[in-house]
């Protein structure tokens, strides 16, 4: 771990770094929220802090407890394991405090313009150069004008009002925020270029922001690590923080992935979904690797365990833009994982497949540098078990080596080096080297013309098992 990093933040050291992965449960998650869960999760580990999962349901309609379920067998898969697991749907009594509080400050204000009205307000502070953020019309209203509304039935949206005057909330002025950023370093956002946000709909419904600002408050969340899409509502969230009476949290923005042409990835970019890739035989440190270390000064190499990804990880060498991401990557880095895994390692998973027995531990050692995904190691298995899966037809010029081959393989015991003596022997006895000597044994005993060492795979086969592929 990188003590000066874990030291340099300059929060008090007696504080229980809190860090949450808020999540909405509406779709599966895709590659880049695994970016942000494992921001998340290594900066926690690396703190001896805490992890907390929180769905952010409110939107009853569109959060589903199937997909609830799915990102956190996903998060499992990857490796991480929430401290707590919370669910903002639970949680409505205390959002509805919170907007309590806040309407009796005067924070929070009704307003009833609708989505074409304020268009077209839009519009006409466009054409007088004003920046286009909504002028606060409804705090003007009299009493009058707002019970003629109830009474008509309409029902107002609430917004929040920022802290960007001094006197006269219709002369707001230039109001910084600023927050030393765990990614980004120091960030100012001005909260006079901003409108005074909506934190509640006209059907009484949340947007994200005063349920996620009263969470982090409750679950004391110490760092919110999240993409930096949310820069400039972290500006208004601050401003919440302090109106609710909280300290705000430090705060830590990563760039996003995009795919290879740069659009950016989305919940229904089912490909690239964690569950998917799970499903593709992906290890979950390919995964975890390529989706923590692109878009970094690190060089992207496949780690081992969270602890070494967790040693390489290091927030403040994210870059500022967006990073590419392809998949391709993904089967490169699983090549390298399988390739040295240890049998104890893929002991449970090859069992799943079949693969078992006193033979299991040297036939993973045999085959592993062959394989892409460790489901592959199946096909081999039924190669050495049962003989090639399809048999080409020896050619004619083949087979009377053939032949000669298999009339003179050494006798037992086999070990590693019996394909050098055996070979070897054919040399003499045929004149043969090189390819037209291993290339017809290689297809009698396996049925393909690349794949394991055949030293590694003979003695796997025996003596009678290689008989037995006599052609
Ligand atoms: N549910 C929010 C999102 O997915 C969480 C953002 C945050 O971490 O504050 O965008």
């Amino acid at each position: 771990m990188r003590l000066a990093n874990a030291m340099g933040f300059g929060y008090p050291q007696a504080m229980t770094v809190t860090v949450r992965f808020a999540p909405s449960p509406t779709g599966h998650i895709h590659i880049g929220n695994a970016r942000t869960a494992l921001f998340n999760w290594l900066f926690a580990r690396q703190r001896g802090g805490r992890f907390i999962l929180r769905f952010d349901d409110t939107d009853t309609a569109r959060s589903r407890q199937e997909y609830a379920d799915q990102i956190q067998t996903d998060l499992h898969w990857l490796g991480i394991r929430p401290d707590v697991t919370a669910h903002q749907s639970v949680r409505f009594d205390t959002y509805a405090a919170a907007v309590e509080r806040l309407k009796a400050a005067g924070l929070l204000y009704p307003c009833w313009e609708t989505a074409e009205e304020l268009e077209r307000r839009r519009k006409i502070r466009l054409s007088r150069r004003l920046p286009p953020v909504y002028g606060r019309e409804a705090l003007k209203l009299a009493e009058t004008d707002r019970k003629a509304f109830g009474d008509d039935g309409r029902k107002p949206h609430w917004r929040f009002l920022l802290p960007n005057f001094s006197d006269d909330p219709f002369s707001p002025q230039r109001t910084e925020v600023h927050w030393d950023d765990v990614v980004r370093g120091p960030q100012t956002v001005d909260l006079a270029s901003m409108s005074d946000p909506v934190l509640v709909r006209e059907d009484g419904t949340y947007l994200y922001t005063l349920p996620s600002v009263v969470d982090d408050i409750d679950l004391s969340v110490s760092h919110v690590i999240r993409g930096d899409d949310h820069v400039t509502n972290t500006g208004a969230q601050i401003a919440l923080f302090r109106a609710l009476g909280a300290q705000p949290p430090a705060f830590g923005h990563h760039n996003l992935l995009t795919t290879a042409s740069g659009e950016g990835l989305s919940k229904r970019s089912g490909a690239l979904s964690i569950k998917s890739l799970a499903e593709d035989g992906i290890e979950p440190m390919a995964v975890a690797s390529l989706a923590v270390l692109i878009g970094t000064s690190e060089s992207v190499s496949a780690a081992r365990s969270m602890d070494e990804l967790a040693e390489r990880f290091d927030p403040a060498a994210t870059s500022k833009s967006a990073a590419k991401f392809d998949p391709a990557e993904l089967v490169t880095l699983n090549k390298v994982l399988i390739h040295a895994m240890p049998f104890e390692e893929a002991r449970e998973r090859l069992a799943e497949h079949g693969i078992s027995g006193s033979l299991a531990e040297p036939f993973w050692l045999a085959v592993r540098g062959n394989l892409e995904k460790l489901a592959d190691a199946e096909v081999w298995w039924k190669i050495v078990q049962e003989g090639p899966q399809e048999r080409p037809e020896p050619a004619p010029e083949d087979a009377e080596f053939l032949a000669i081959a298999f009339d003179n393989l050494p006798p037992e015991p086999w070990d590693r080096m019996t394909w050098k003596i055996w070979t070897d022997r054919l040399k003499e006895l045929s004149g043969r080297k090189g390819r037209v000597l291993f290339m017809p044994l290689r297809l009698a005993l396996t049925g393909r013309e690349q794949g394991p060492e055949l030293a590694d795979l003979l003695p796997l086969l025996g003596r009678e098992g290689t008989l037995a592929r006599r052609p």
